[in-house]
């Protein structure tokens, strides 16, 4: 009978429909459903319920509020709290330009201006001019052909899809072969021998972690390989003893072989930026120059566009991935189309560098961040009433999104420091703030990049703040 004060409570805990009328009666205008109400009065219960069977003694239950008018109060918050948006903004103060968590690239205004026309009835998959049935991908395959010199282009959910769908098209029950400096691993459930056996295709290995030559890839291709498959290693590098065979020797060995060259490139860049510290990247249109056959990279990295896979290279081979009958299952929707196409448009005929927030951010030259970081700081400094503790320091802000992991550029950020009352608290405050604000901590700072925050954000980052 050691275990008699558990029986005792689990028997006290309260039956529903008594919470629920309790709840009823205290909150006659309540316009939720009843049995929305009873099903938050059984969450609340149940949790109660856990709390019991988990506690190792009797006195951690002390105190714990189980009567049924205790339980229907919980209710109004349970209810308010299902009523509130789950995905809500963010003010990205982290000063990583691409954060994955946080949605990746932030949109350009041409892009949110394409996605709001086109939320309702649009040409689709319908050929305006001609008034017959037309294809999805129509609407950026011309401005990738002009952007990167390809023959042809399509577009997926995200390069993931994109990779699986090449493989799975191209590579099903065949070989590939893969330097086992490349086997990459992008956060979690990316990994390209997974990638690889769920697609279908079988990977062959070859060269070592740090050295593979063109020998080794010659030395591998047999009447089952399909493809040569070059993975761009975006988030880590191999230095010290190392080689790779180029995408040029490869395309080489590829034609004299009669093998297609594919390439992960994950990130992919339109246009050069190592005039503003970022490390080189390959081009899209280098590599596509360079001779590779098919290319896949992300919309949302670098390219600073929606969440999207490109796929692009010779007309031949994309055709056949058209046609896969995945890609019904891995199509992007009108609003991603619309949203990529405006982005693309702004890299052929608008101005990139201050049009799409992912390059405007990365190119921010330090005097200006240094400029905006000062008078952040000042206008917190007069508004904060003493509350807050503030300065400026030079610090460094990342490209993120699995991005050139080297690269480091110099930033400003204001340093927060919060006078009295519990720093976590305070953080976890601003966090829940709307729109929500989230830094850098450090060491009981709160670090504040500007690269990340709009000039349209600064405003709300004050009174978040005040
Ligand atoms: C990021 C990345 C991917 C995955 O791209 P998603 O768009 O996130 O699916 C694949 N390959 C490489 C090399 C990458 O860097």
């Amino acid at each position: 009978m050691a275990e008699n004060w558990r029986q005792h409570y689990l028997r006290a805990l309260p039956a529903v429909d008594a919470a629920v009328n309790i709840y009823k009666r205290g909150n006659p205008a309540s316009h939720y459903p009843h049995p929305l109400m009873v099903r938050a009065v059984q969450e609340i219960v149940d949790g109660l319920r856990q709390q019991i069977l988990a506690a190792d003694q009797e006195d951690e239950l002390a105190g714990v509020a189980m009567t049924p008018e205790e339980v229907a109060l919980r209710v109004d918050a349970w209810l308010k709290r299902l009523d509130k948006p789950s995905l809500r903004r963010v003010i990205n103060a982290t000063g990583t330009v691409l954060h994955t968590n946080m949605g990746r690239a932030p949109l350009a205004a041409a892009a949110k201006r394409a996605v709001d026309e086109n939320t309702g009835f649009c040409g689709l998959e319908v050929d305006l001019a001609e008034g017959r049935r037309g294809s999805r991908h129509d609407h950026v395959e011309k401005l990738l052909m002009s952007l990167t010199g390809a023959e042809a282009a399509c577009v997926v959910n995200n390069c993931a899809a994109a990779v699986m769908l090449c493989l799975n098209t191209l590579a099903a029950g065949k070989k590939v072969i893969v330097s086992r400096g490349e086997l990459v691993e992008i956060g979690g459930s990316f990994r390209i021998p997974d990638v690889m056996s769920a697609s279908g295709a079988r990977l062959v290995e070859v060269g070592t972690t740090n050295k593979t030559h063109r020998a080794d890839y010659k030395n591998a291709i047999d009447e089952e390989t399909a493809l040569l498959l070059k993975v761009h290693t975006s988030n880590y590098k191999v230095v010290g003893f190392t080689s790779a065979v180029s995408v040029e020797e490869l395309a080489a060995l590829g034609v004299e072989y009669g093998v297609p060259v594919m390439e992960d490139l994950g990130s992919g860049l339109l246009i050069d930026m190592t005039a503003f510290g970022l490390e080189k990247e390959p081009l899209v249109s280098e590599r596509i120059a360079a001779g590779v056959d098919i290319l896949t990279l992300s919309g949302d990295k670098l390219l600073g566009g929606p969440q999207a896979g490109l796929i692009i290279g010779r007309r031949r081979l994309v055709e056949q991935v058209k046609k896969n009958q995945l890609m019904r299952a891995l199509r992007p929707d009108k609003m991603v189309l619309a949203a990529l196409e405006a982005t693309l448009r702004t890299y052929l005929t608008g101005d990139p560098l201050r049009e799409i927030p992912v390059l405007a951010m990365l190119s921010a030259s330090p005097e200006v961040l240094k400029r905006r970081a000062n008078r952040l700081a000042e206008a917190l400094r007069q508004r904060s009433g003493g509350l807050l503790s503030i300065s400026v320091l030079d610090d460094v802000s990342f490209v993120g999104g699995g991005a050139m992991p080297l690269t480091t550029l110099p930033t400003s950020v204001v340093a927060v420091r919060h006078r009295g009352g519990s720093f976590s608290e305070w953080v976890r405050g601003l966090r829940l703030a709307e729109p929500a604000l989230v830094g850098r901590v450090q060491e009981n700072q709160l670090l504040l990049d500007v690269r990340t925050v709009a000039e349209e954000e600064e405003e709300e980052v004050i009174r978040c703040l005040t």
